[in-house]
């Protein structure tokens, strides 16, 4: 399993690999130390039961999307049929933009999900069978208020 860590001081995406179970990184942005308590379940890739950054045990899935790519896709598909508009191909202009979109809806249903900490947000990638819950807006108050306390961010 691949963990991405968000440094709680400065919120630098951190990639580790829970399989070799590091018991502390230092972020490569601002120099602090994280220490890292990897549970089994985590390190052995078969579920995402405690996090290893904050402990919590509170997770929510999301689509692994990239809006960049999915940026540059749009992009791509307007600039593409605004030609074929200028040259007065109106029904081809309107085919390429609904093709564009139904590819981005099939693409977007084919995304793999990611498990992220509701506390800290650190995403875990990995061939674990997904359990977490959707996401839900007042647990995320909750509980990211609780972890900023506890970290002296508020
Ligand atoms: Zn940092
Ligand atoms: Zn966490």
């Amino acid at each position: 399993m691949q963990i991405l860590v968000k440094c709680p001081r400065c919120g630098a995406s951190l990639p580790v690999s829970a399989a070799d179970g590091p018991e502390a990184i230092k972020c490569g942005r601002c120099g602090t130390p994280i220490p890292l308590d990897v549970s089994v379940a985590v390190r052995g890739d078969t579920g995402v039961d405690r996090c290893p950054v904050c402990h919590g045990a509170e997770f929510y899935i999301r689509k692994d999307f990239d809006p960049k790519i999915g940026l540059a896709f749009v992009l791509t598909g307007a600039f593409i049929s605004a030609v074929f508009y200028w040259f007065r191909h109106d029904f081809i202009a309107y085919g390429i933009l609904a093709a564009a979109a139904l590819i981005d809806l099939i693409a977007y249903g084919r995304l793999k999900d990611v498990t992220v900490c509701y506390r800290c947000h650190s995403e875990f990638r990995g061939a674990y069978p997904r359990t977490a819950p959707a996401f839900d807006l007042h647990t995320a108050d909750v509980l990211e208020q609780e972890y900023e306390r506890r970290i002296g961010r508020r």
